[in-house]
């Protein structure tokens, strides 16, 4: 498909998708004495929320330089007179403190930072800054999380319980990611619970997925070195061949997961980049392997240091070479509690209808909200356009999402709230 052809389909998707949307949620809500979210949610509000997404979403930043970011977040609080403070240098923790709140404390976590990928699609809300990308969607997570305080604000007086709103930074780090900085914060230790979301386009606009247990992977990476000793390229038995010590690592990796994993466990190690050498006629003195290694499991993941060393020392014993593996641990699995997902089920039937809360199977990607501390649950909400070529996935240079969901996004927070609220009464 040419690119014209792409956005013109993409801006009239847009248009029609409202309609269905509206047409198709909500109809069968249960009947409910409270004031209706959807009640809330005026066209102007809907428009502000497009508006603020499309503005983050010109303006990324990369992970740990969500500064600007930072800025627009705090300028919006401010205007809704909520309270909040600086946490781990880019990210932003406010406070809704319910005038009848009865002392119980939910989190409610939006990531923020963007990535380098050099968005190719040419919508008129494109990134301003060359080589970096909202492609993740966490623009998204940043206008609902604004949406839903504005709305919580509104409620303060009636609320029963304290609404903390953590802005987190650099989700996109994997090692050094910012939930593993804010979980230590006071403001994210004093939550009873913790939701989030994560906006997905590959699920159509209009269903969400919540479910019981591991919905994303314990998302592990892994440096390694091989030492040789380089030559000429026309003399290899004159040299210690890192290339070729290397390319049996990367083959030899490949039956850890084949051959010592249960079939029926999901895994993966993958390695993803191998750089060694620059020239046709020398062979270089060392090799540098990266690599990703997932489970669900923690006992697997306990065994793949040691299995990754193993190996190594294997083939550096074959091929005369030295090898060291860097292995380092990120987020653990995200694991989904059954309170807070017993919660978030009835809070998504609401929102979506039941026919669309979905029970997806779990993601190979990793979350670190998996690091905060408190029981919590993450929803992935449906974001995917009707058409199936136009749902490019998540880091992709082309993803795109169906704004119209940004609604459906912060009414689930609000009515999660609402719910808890509701079981702290009983
Ligand atoms: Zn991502
Ligand atoms: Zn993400």
């Amino acid at each position: 498909m040419d690119n014209d052809k792409k956005v013109k389909n993409e801006a009239d998707i847009q248009a029609n998708i409202k309609a269905n949307i509206k047409a198709n949620i909500h109809e069968d809500r249960p009947a409910d004495n409270e004031k209706d979210i959807q009640a809330d949610m005026s066209e102007d509000f809907q428009e502000e929320l497009v508006k603020l997404r499309r503005y983050f979403h010109e303006h990324p930043e990369l992970s740990w330089q969500e500064y600007h970011t930072q800025e627009k977040i705090m300028e919006y609080l401010d205007k809704l007179g909520i309270p909040y403070k600086k946490s781990c240098k880019t990210g932003v923790i406010a406070s809704i403190q319910g005038k009848k709140s009865t002392g119980k404390i939910i989190g409610i976590r939006a990531d923020i930072d963007a990535l380098p990928v050099t968005e190719l699609s040419d919508c008129p809300w494109k990134s301003k800054t060359e080589g970096l990308m909202h492609a993740c969607g966490h623009d998204t997570h940043i206008t609902i999380l604004l949406g839903t305080a504005k709305l919580l604000k509104q409620m303060e007086e009636e609320l029963t319980v304290t609404v903390k709103l953590l802005f987190q930074p650099a989700e996109e780090c994997i090692e050094d990611s910012g939930a593993g900085y804010m979980k230590e914060d006071p403001e994210a230790l004093s939550c009873d619970r913790m939701i989030a979301l994560h906006i997905w386009s590959k699920l159509p606009a209009g269903t969400a997925s919540i479910r019981y247990g591991a919905v994303m992977t314990a998302t592990d990476t892994f440096d390694i070195f091989v030492k040789g000793k380089g030559g000429h390229g026309a003399l290899p038995h004159q040299t210690v061949d890192p290339v070729v010590a290397g390319s049996e690592l990367v083959m030899s990796l490949q039956r850890i997961v084949s051959r010592e994993i249960s079939p029926l466990e999901p895994a993966v190690i993958s390695v993803t980049s191998f750089s060694s050498g620059n020239a046709y006629n020398v062979i270089p003195g060392e090799a540098h392997l990266k690599g990703t290694a997932r489970t669900f499991n923690p006992e697997i993941r306990k065994q793949y240091p040691e299995i990754l060393n193993r190996v190594s020392k294997g083939v550096a014993e074959a091929t005369r070479t030295e090898i060291t593996v860097d292995y380092h641990l990120g987020p653990p699995p995200m694991i989904n509690d059954t309170a807070c997902v017993d919660t978030g089920r009835r809070s998504a039937t609401k929102v979506f209808g039941e026919e669309n809360v979905l029970d997806w199977e779990p993601q190979m990607g990793g979350e670190d909200f998996a690091k905060f501390k408190a029981p919590k649950c993450l929803l992935f909400l449906g974001a995917g356009f009707p058409e199936e070529e136009l749902r490019y996935p998540q880091h992709s240079p082309y993803f795109a999402i169906d704004e119209n969901v940004l609604k459906l996004g912060v009414a689930y927070f609000v009515e999660y709230v609402r719910e808890f609220e509701k079981e702290l009464c009983k």
